[in-house]
């Protein structure tokens, strides 16, 4: 690997070129970043677990017929994905209220949402990845509205395949951050990772607000056992079958 294949660093990936024009390698970084890049740290062990975890639900996605960017994991830190073109957007599903849905809303902590909201991010850091409205977002041309309708669709088939999955991995899957792209044929195509830093998780089995807390929370909010909790995670989804 020549290091001026590197195309795209980010705070937790970096994506080289390879050989093959349509394949890329993302690298999984231990780099932790919250709040805009306003907090940095670093999780040990962190790139191997999300690429072990991401690796495991886009082939439980691929097996349930959802079309992902995923090829395989040459290293354990390590993803070889086919090359797609990003949308700019952050698409976020909820099922339960946590996070900017609380401190913007006012709604509780934990206040069950069904069906599930699937919400607009647009991503662009100078901006603070502002949430978007419809209207906003097909102004801008960040899709169309046919897109539109196909990332609401396939991220709410995605997040009835993941709830079930961890349900039964004693976890519950509270919101997400999902990142799509379009590939030759532009066909939509699930990109980017799923994991502890993309995913609010809680541990079904403990109630307390903080000690149920199996994701990239513990980070943002110095809960301590950052490892231990993505370890956690990914033993679990380990144990699943796909
Ligand atoms: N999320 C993410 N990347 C972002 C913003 C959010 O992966 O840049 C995930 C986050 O981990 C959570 C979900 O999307 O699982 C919803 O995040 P929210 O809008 O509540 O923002 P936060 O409170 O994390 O700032």
């Amino acid at each position: 690997m020549s290091p001026d294949s590197k195309i795209y660093e980010g705070k937790a990936k970096i994506l080289y070129t390879t050989d093959d024009s349509e394949i890329l390698l993302t690298h999984f970084k231990d780099d932790a970043t919250a709040f805009n890049a306003q907090k940095r740290g670093t999780i040990a062990g962190k790139g191997e677990i999300n690429c072990a975890i991401s690796s495991h639900l886009f082939q439980l996605l691929e097996a349930k017929g959802i079309a992902t960017h995923f090829i395989d994991c040459p290293t354990p830190n390590q993803m070889r994905v086919r090359r797609v073109q990003i949308f700019p957007l952050e698409v976020v599903v909820r099922n339960i209220a946590a996070g900017s849905l609380c401190q913007q809303t006012g709604l509780a902590l934990g206040t069950a949402i069904a069906p599930a909201l699937v919400e607009f991010y647009y991503k662009n850091d100078a901006l603070g990845d502002p949430l978007l409205t419809r209207d906003r977002l097909l102004f801008m041309q960040l899709a169309t509205p046919y897109q539109l309708e196909e990332l609401q669709a396939a991220a709410r088939q995605i997040n009835e395949i993941l709830k079930v999955f961890f349900n039964e991995c004693g976890i519950t899957l509270v919101d997400f951050k999902l990142e799509f792209g379009l590939d030759r044929d532009r066909k939509l195509i699930l990109a980017d990772e799923i994991s502890p830093d993309t995913c609010r998780l809680w541990d079904r089995s403990e109630t307390d607000p903080d000690k149920r807390v199996m994701d990239k929370d513990r980070f943002r909010r110095d809960l301590g056992s950052v490892e231990t909790a993505y370890q956690q995670v990914l033993q679990r989804v380990l144990a699943q079958n796909v």
